[in-house]
C-alpha cells in the first residue's frame, strides 16, 4: 500500500455563489462537504486511480468523525488516522459562478499535544513496513514541532520506504534537509525556499540542499523535473479552465502511482501532469475528470532536458 500522512485534515465545505462582493449577503447555490487535507486528496486519488492506501495523521471531535464516516466509504483506502482531543478543522471555499474565482479560508487546525504526537509518530512506525511509499502531505497543526517532517523522513529512509515531501515554509526546509526521496513544491514555495525564481535553478538549489529529486509544479505550465538520473519538463496542451485547488495533490498521486507500478521518470511526469490537468476539470480537490484524465495522458509527454542536473 501507498502511505500518505496528514497532520492538519480538514472537513473541506464549498459554497457556490452567483457573484461573491464585500458587505453583501449571499443566497449560496449549493454547497459540498468532502474529507480534506493534502494527504487526504492525494489518498483519494490514489484510491480511485485503484491503488490501496492508508491514510494516517490527526483527527478528532465532530469534525474528525465525519470525516472518518466519509472515509469510510471509499474502496481502497484505509484509514488509520490517529484520535485527538481537539476538533479537525474546517476549510471554506467560496467559489463565485460568475467569475469562475475561489476564495479560501483556512482555519490553522487544533492544537496537538505532545502524547498525541507521540502516539502519531508510533503508529507511522508500525504503518512504514507494509508501505510501498509514503507522502507527508501539507501543513503542520499548532503544538506539533517543526521539525516533524524531518523526523517522518529519516524514519522512511531508515525503513529503506521511498517518501516524498509536499509542504512549505520552515517545515519543507527541515524536510528538505534530511533528504527525502522526492519533494512537490510549487513555483512560489520553490522560490521561497531558494530565493531564486528561475524554477530550474531553484529545483537544483533543492536538490544540493538535499532533495534527492525535486518535482516543481508550475501551474498551467505543467511540471519540471530535476533528478539523479535527468531532467524533464511535461506540460499540458493547454491551460485548463477550472479549480487549481488540489492540483498540485493530484501531481503527487500520480508520481506515486508511477513509482508504485515501477514506471520510469517521463511516464511519472506524463502522468501526474494529466492527472492534476484533469483535477482542475473536476470541480473538488481529491477528485479528478476520468475522461480529461485518459485524453490528456494520451497526448502529454515528456521532453528531457539538456544539461546533467
Ligand atoms: P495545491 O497545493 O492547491 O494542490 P499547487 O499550488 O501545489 O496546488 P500547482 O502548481 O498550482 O500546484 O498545480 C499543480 C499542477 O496542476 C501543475 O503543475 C499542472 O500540471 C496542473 N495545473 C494547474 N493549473 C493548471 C491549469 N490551469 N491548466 C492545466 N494544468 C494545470
Ligand atoms: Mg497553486
Ligand atoms: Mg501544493
Amino acid at each position: 500500500m501507498i502511505l500518505t500522512v496528514t497532520l492538519n485534515t480538514a472537513v473541506d465545505l464549498t459554497y457556490h455563489v452567483p457573484t461573491l462582493r464585500q458587505h453583501t449577503t449571499h443566497r449560496v447555490t449549493e454547497t459540498q462537504d468532502r474529507p480534506g487535507g493534502k494527504g487526504v486528496n492525494v489518498a483519494r486519488v490514489l484510491a480511485r486511480l485503484g491503488h490501496p492506501t492508508t491514510v494516517t495523521g490527526f483527527a478528532g471531535g465532530p469534525t474528525g468523525a465525519w470525516l472518518r464516516e466519509a472515509l469510510s466509504g471509499e474502496p481502497h483506502l484505509k484509514d488509520a488516522l490517529v484520535p485527538i482531543g481537539g476538533t479537525t478543522r474546517r476549510t471554506v471555499a467560496v467559489v463565485d459562478a460568475a467569475g469562475g474565482d475561489t476564495t479560501q479560508f483556512n482555519e490553522p487546525g487544533p492544537t496537538v499535544t505532545a502524547a498525541e504526537w507521540e502516539a502519531l509518530k508510533k503508529a507511522y512506525a508500525s504503518l512504514l513496513p507494509g508501505a510501498e511509499a509514503v507522502a507527508l502531505c501539507g501543513s503542520l497543526p499548532p503544538g506539533v514541532p517543526v521539525g516533524a517532517y524531518a523526523h517522518l523522513i529519516r524514519e522512511a529512509r531508515s525503513a529503506g520506504v521511498p517518501v516524498l515531501l509536499d509542504t512549505s515554509g520552515e517545515p519543507l526546509r527541515r524536510g528538505i534537509a534530511a533528504r527525502p526521496d522526492l519533494v512537490k513544491p510549487n513555483a512560489a514555495e520553490l522560490a521561497d525556499l531558494t530565493g531564486t525564481r528561475d524554477p530550474r535553478h531553484a529545483a537544483r538549489a533543492a536538490r544540493r540542499r538535499g532533495a534527492r529529486a525535486v518535482v516543481a509544479s508550475l501551474g498551467a505550465e505543467g511540471l519540471l523535473a530535476e533528478t539523479p538520473v535527468g531532467a524533464w519538463r511535461a506540460a499540458p496542451p493547454g491551460p485548463v479552465r477550472g479549480n487549481p485547488t488540489g492540483a498540485g495533490d493530484s501531481v503527487v498521486a500520480g508520481l506515486l502511482a508511477g513509482l508504485a507500478e515501477g514506471a520510469d521518470w517521463p511516464d511519472r511526469l506524463v502522468r501526474a501532469a494529466a492527472l492534476s490537468a484533469a483535477t482542475v476539470h473536476a470541480s473538488a480537490a481529491g477528485e479528478y475528470d476520468e475522461a480529461a484524465y485518459r485524453d490528456l495522458a494520451a497526448r502529454i509527454t515528456a521532453t528531457a532536458l539538456p544539461g546533467a542536473a
